[in-house]
């Protein structure tokens, strides 16, 4: 029995090893990446359910790794995070959509685009100065500029989270609550917060046809957005009878591969949403 236990805890801390030595080997090829030109700008639309008309798009980052192809951000961030270089990646991040907002501007395209930040962001005393100076470099409609933080995000120092979200609303941005549902943020915060929508997790979104209880937690918590004010959007909507019940619903927008998968920045502006929506 001791020694089968045993044999067990090698194999596991062996394979723990394994995926440290890897992790270890994409952080310090992250930081190369990111300031070696390898991450790319994918742009996921957001449609209005009532009309079916494109009203913005959500900025999400992609590693292109010259071995392992297109790598996802839910296998480098957490990374980036704990190894200091959430700094660097949002400041890629931020030339980036920032960028691609002056260029739509430019072609008259006024697409509003949204920004995911980390709790790590919002820890930082620089990060409105970090994204004034984003402003200044390109000149483009604060209105067009939204950002996205994570309830659980916001909830690590909430008072401090506050007063970054207020002077962040004071330069004319949008601000969106992500991942709603899944932190335990308290009706009385969300009520101070300074955001103008919230976005519900799409583990209840991509449930809700198949889950009672995941309906009833995406009916509310739209109803609880639209008592407080706030617009509603709905990601990881993936079939038309979800859509269909969140237009029965009242959601305001939805997002998600129904729709559109992220595509590349420079394919987005040609991009035509599905007949019949
Ligand atoms: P998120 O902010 O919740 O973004 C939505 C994720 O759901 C994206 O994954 C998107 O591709 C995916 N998605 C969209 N529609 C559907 C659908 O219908 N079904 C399913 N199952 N998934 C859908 P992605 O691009 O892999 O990003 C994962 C997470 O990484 C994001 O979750 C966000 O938290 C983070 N992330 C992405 N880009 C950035 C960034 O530039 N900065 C920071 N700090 N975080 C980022
Ligand atoms: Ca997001
Ligand atoms: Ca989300
Ligand atoms: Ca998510």
């Amino acid at each position: 029995e001791a020694r089968h236990s045993a044999a067990r805890c090698a194999v596991f801390t062996g394979d723990l090893d394994r995926e440290c030595s890897r992790n270890l080997a994409l952080i310090a090829e992250l930081h190369r990446a990111i300031a070696g030109g390898q991450l790319r700008l994918y742009c996921q639309p957001k449609v209005d359910l009532a009309s079916g008309a494109a009203c913005g798009a959500e900025a999400l980052v992609r590693w292109a790794h010259p071995d392992q192809g297109l790598i996802g951000p839910d296998r480098f961030i957490k990374l980036a995070e704990n190894a200091g270089l959430i700094t660097p990646l949002t400041d890629w991040m931020l030339g980036a959509a920032f960028r691609q907002l002056y260029a739509w501007q430019a072609d008259g395209l006024h697409i509003p685009l949204a920004i995911n930040l980390s709790a790590r962001d919002l820890l930082d005393a620089r990060l409105v100065e970090r994204i004034h100076g984003h402003f200044l470099t390109w000149g483009v409609e604060p209105a067009n500029v939204q950002f996205e933080l994570t309830e659980s995000a916001l909830l690590e120092d909430p008072d401090r989270s506050l007063e970054t979200l207020n002077e962040l609303k004071d330069m004319g941005v949008q601000l969106a609550v992500d991942d709603f549902g899944t932190g335990y943020s308290s009706l009385s915060y969300l009520q101070r917060l300074p955001a103008d929508s919230i976005k519900i997790d799409q583990s209840f979104v991509s449930r809700m046809m198949a889950h009672e209880g995941s309906d009833a937690i995406v009916r509310s918590t739209i109803d609880l957005g639209h008592d407080l004010g706030l617009g509603v959007t709905a990601e990881g909507v993936e079939d038309l009878e979800t859509w269909r019940r969140l237009t029965t619903l009242k959601c305001d927008l939805a997002q998600g591969y129904f729709v559109s998968p992220p595509l590349p920045a420079a394919a987005f502006a040609a991009w035509q949403v599905p007949a019949g929506l």
